[in-house]
């Protein structure tokens, strides 16, 4: 029997529909699976804000730190838009990942053959794409000292920014690529501006030597970023796993996520280092917001936050076969034209609910067990 402790925290807006759904599909696996979770709830964002006012309790934080993963939701919404910006829903998300030094940050980009033609490239290129960037998500031009908009003597202003990576901070995160990588094909690209750039020059040096010394087995190739970009939208299928850092990444795994189609069907991880149990301090979420225009409706398109507990399935728990027939179940229900409205084009026909893609998706894996 497979166990973990879990941390559900399904925070605002339709943060909680999607998660009702998530938590549907925890039962099935329980259920019928040889796996058992210690599930534990409480409130992120917006809605703690109204239970404890802040948007993360320190009671919560420490629920964090203990368990083997936390799944959320999203937070935010206009009813918080006048709080204080130390109060307001996201710092309590932007807490979470500082709090946990979560520095990699896992963004795949995978196309469903059945929604290939959602994608703003040509059917045949996107079409069967699974590729994971993960960006450096701690360090680098966000957090680089000095910074700040500053004057001159002249009184004319400059802005400044410094993009920093310790050796140590490069090495962390080159691993986590190569770990994901190892249960995947074992293909890595590391992407930097080493021809004008020395912060990329050491980031090369670092993932190179990371490669040699721990992980041989892992095919290891280098590319300017800004050619990555250019291979990204001209033929994405020769990546499997690409590490970045975190300017870089967050450019590229915007531009990866819109190969292929919609924002309700991005999940995400963020990993950091060990916790006391040897795994990965790990929080899934799907990449998508709080979508106040569609709270309430039933509307909200729960794959995201599924596909974020197939990942927590896969790399927190070890559990690659239940990870497989569950994205396998999704890919199935899409194939059967079952989609809520953010996936269906005007001419289709009527969209299902929130929770009817859940149930399609649970008749599958019972057909799959
Ligand atoms: P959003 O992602 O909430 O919504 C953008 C658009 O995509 C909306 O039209 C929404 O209806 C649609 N959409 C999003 N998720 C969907 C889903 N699962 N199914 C169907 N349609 C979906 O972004 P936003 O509108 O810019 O932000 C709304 C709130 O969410 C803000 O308060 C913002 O700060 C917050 N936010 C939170 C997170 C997070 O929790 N990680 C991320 C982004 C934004």
């Amino acid at each position: 029997m497979k166990t973990g402790s879990l941390l559900i925290l399904p925070g605002d807006g339709i943060g909680p529909e999607v998660m009702d759904e998530v938590c549907r599909i925890i039962d099935w696996f329980e259920s019928k699976r040889n796996i058992q979770f210690d599930k534990s709830f409480d409130l992120v964002g917006g809605a703690a804000f109204d239970q404890y006012k802040t948007p993360l309790s320190d009671a919560t934080l420490a629920k964090a730190n203990e368990v083997d993963a936390i799944l959320l939701g999203a937070v935010g919404g206009p009813k918080y838009d006048k709080l204080d910006f130390s109060l307001k829903p996201e710092r309590g998300l932007l807490r979470l990942r500082k709090e946990l030094d979560l520095y990699s940050n896992l963004r795949p980009a995978q196309c469903f053959d059945a929604l290939s033609e959602y994608s703003s490239l040509k059917s045949e290129i996107v079409s069967g794409l699974d590729i994971m960037i993960v960006r450096e998500l701690s360090s680098g031009s966000y957090f680089g000292e000095p910074r700040g908009i500053k004057n001159k003597e002249n009184g004319e202003r400059y802005a400044i920014n410094t993009t920093y990576y310790s050796e140590n901070e490069i090495r962390r995160v080159a691993r986590s690529a190569f770990e994901i990588a190892a249960k995947r094909t074992g293909k890595v690209c590391s992407m930097e501006k080493a021809n004008v750039m020395e912060v990329g020059v050491l980031w090369r040096e670092v993932v190179q030597d990371i490669k040699d010394n721990e992980f041989p087995q892992i095919e290891l190739t280098h590319m300017y970023a800004d050619a990555g970009a250019m291979q990204l939208v001209r033929w994405p299928k020769q990546f499997d796993v690409i590490v970045t850092d975190n300017l870089f990444g967050d450019l590229l795994s915007d531009c990866a996520a819109m190969l292929t189609g919609s924002l309700g069907m991005l999940p995400s991880a963020s990993l950091g280092n060990k916790n006391a149990n040897g795994k990965l301090k790990a929080m899934y979420e799907p990449v998508h917001g709080s979508a106040p225009d569609i709270s309430g409706k039933g509307l909200a398109n729960p794959i995201a936050c599924i596909l974020s507990f197939s990942m927590a399935l896969r790399y927190t728990f070890d559990c690659k076969r239940e990870a497989d027939i569950l994205d396998k179940s999704v890919e199935k229900v899409l194939r059967n034209g079952i989609r809520t409205a953010d996936l269906l084009q005007k001419k289709n026909k009527k969209p299902a609910s929130t929770s009817e893609v859940c149930d399609e998706i649970i008749r599958e894996l019972e057909l799959a067990n």
